[in-house]
């Protein structure tokens, strides 16, 4: 719109000497020019009050009041402005309406909430899978709706680089993968997915490894039982069978160690319940399992350094700590040559506490560290006959420290030798209690 500013104030004063005139007509000029001036606020008032009364209430009568001149112009700048604001709401609304629509359509359920975890909108799957109900949970705090302490955490801790599983809270037997992301003023989209079938697979997965390792145990002792009774009396053997019999128990033994570590690993996997329940006292563990250690070294005369900076307790099952522990200090003297040196180290900081088995042994090309702790994963498959492993100890350390909430690091360089960390949380640190003086 053209505003004319000065052709109304030109109408104005017109109609102010107009009225001057006509006062003058009369004898009475100043009057006249008065009559006017009253004439016009009081006019100006009026249409004021038109304004004022559209202003308190747009919606009621969509159009704007009608006048002429300076307050014309303006009723009919307000009211298309009205009108593009009525446009846009409507866009906007249908906008919502259709992101709406399409985030109910979807299975999987979607949660928006503040950065307290204020309950402010969610879609029709969330109701199913979490059991929240459209008319009482709006506002309310998520932690009251989801009370599993491991979700209060993700939630809190503000890393969601990885997603978390949990049961959901209406309906226990369904597996919910929750992934929470930041958008706006630190609000929360949390979408939580149903995994129950791939949980369920995985379980038998589990159930079948474990079974399948424990009815092979009792053939495989009793087969190797009789392979050493008759490697004790290879004398006795006619020459052509001494080769294969020492071969046969040293496969069987080998078959022994895997069926053993397919046991702990599948018992660890769904052992999560007991790690909270005992404490440990690391630095006695590590020290016998340096005891153990340089028992294995035997001939290769391993240097071993144990360095223990924190003689705190550790909230943790004591017999899943000692397999982790030792698989890698026993890793490090199977990868260490002859006279090399491994180092133990214990210590915590405001991170938490850590275990390092650092050695001087043939190290890894780092292309192979991401999938060490994948099952039966090998760096150097040539290498694996002459140590004797199973493939399955760095599963095993990853698996356990999941169960205590920490993870595993990898620093190693072909030739340069490894060191493996141990990092758990420090909230499992307990102090000892003090000694009784008797
Ligand atoms: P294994 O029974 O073969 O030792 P692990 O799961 O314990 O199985 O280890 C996986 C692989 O990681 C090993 O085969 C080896 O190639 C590599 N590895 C583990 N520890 C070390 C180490 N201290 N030095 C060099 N390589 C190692």
């Amino acid at each position: 719109m053209q505003y004319n500013w000065s052709r109304h104030l030109r109408l104005i004063i017109a109609f102010l000497i107009v009225c001057t005139v006509a006062g003058a007509f009369f004898g009475y000029p100043i009057y006249g020019l008065t009559a006017g001036l009253i004439g016009y606020l009081w006019w100006t008032l009026v249409q004021a009050k038109r304004l004022y009364h559209w202003l308190g209430n747009p919606g009621g009568t969509s159009e704007a009041p009608q006048s002429v001149g300076l307050w014309g112009d303006i009723f009919d700048s307000l009211h298309k402005l009205h009108q593009n604001h009525l446009h846009l709401q409507d866009r906007l609304r249908a906008r919502i309406n259709r992101v709406q629509e399409s985030t109910n359509a979807m299975r999987d359920g979607v949660i928006m909430t503040d950065a307290n975890g204020t309950m402010e909108w969610w879609n029709g799957s969330a109701e199913y899978l979490l059991g929240f109900r459209r008319n009482t949970d709006r506002g309310q705090y998520i932690h009251n709706l989801i009370r599993t302490p491991a979700f209060k955490a993700y939630f809190d801790a503000r890393d969601y680089r990885e997603s978390l599983e949990i049961h959901s809270p209406a309906k226990p037997h369904i597996r919910l993968q929750i992934q929470i992301s930041l958008f706006g003023d630190d609000d929360r989209l949390i979408v939580a997915k149903d995994v129950t079938r791939l949980y369920q697979l995985e379980q038998m997965r589990r159930d079948f490894v474990g079974n399948v390792s424990h009815e092979m145990r009792t053939p495989l002792t009793v087969i190797s039982g009789y392979l050493e009774t008759l490697v004790d009396n290879a004398d006795e053997l006619p020459p052509k069978w001494r080769r294969a019999v020492n071969t046969m128990a040293q496969q069987s033994s080998r078959m022994e160690a895997l069926i053993t570590d397919l046991i702990l690993l599948s018992k660890i996997e769904t052992g999560e319940q007991t790690v909270n329940d005992t404490v440990t006292d690391v630095e006695a563990l590590i020290r016998q399992i340096c005891h153990d250690a340089s028992a294995l070294s035997g001939d290769k005369q391993h240097e071993f350094s144990v360095n223990i900076t924190d003689h705190r307790l550790l909230k943790g099952d004591e017999s899943q700590l000692r397999s982790a522990f030792s698989n890698l200090v026993f890793n490090a003297v199977k990868y260490t040559p002859a006279k090399g040196h491994i180092t133990v180290t214990w210590s915590a900081n405001r991170e938490g506490a850590h275990l390092s088995v650092r050695d001087t042994g043939i190290g890894i090309d780092p292309v192979h560290i991401p999938r060490l702790t994948e099952r039966f994963y090998r760096a150097d498959p040539s290498r694996h006959k002459e140590t004797g492993g199973t493939g399955l100890g760095l599963a095993i350390v990853k698996h356990v420290l999941l169960n205590h909430d920490g993870n595993l690091e990898i620093r190693s360089r072909i030739g340069d030798g490894s060191e493996f960390i141990c990092h758990l949380p420090r909230e499992r640190l307990v102090e000892r209690a003090p000694e009784k003086v008797s």
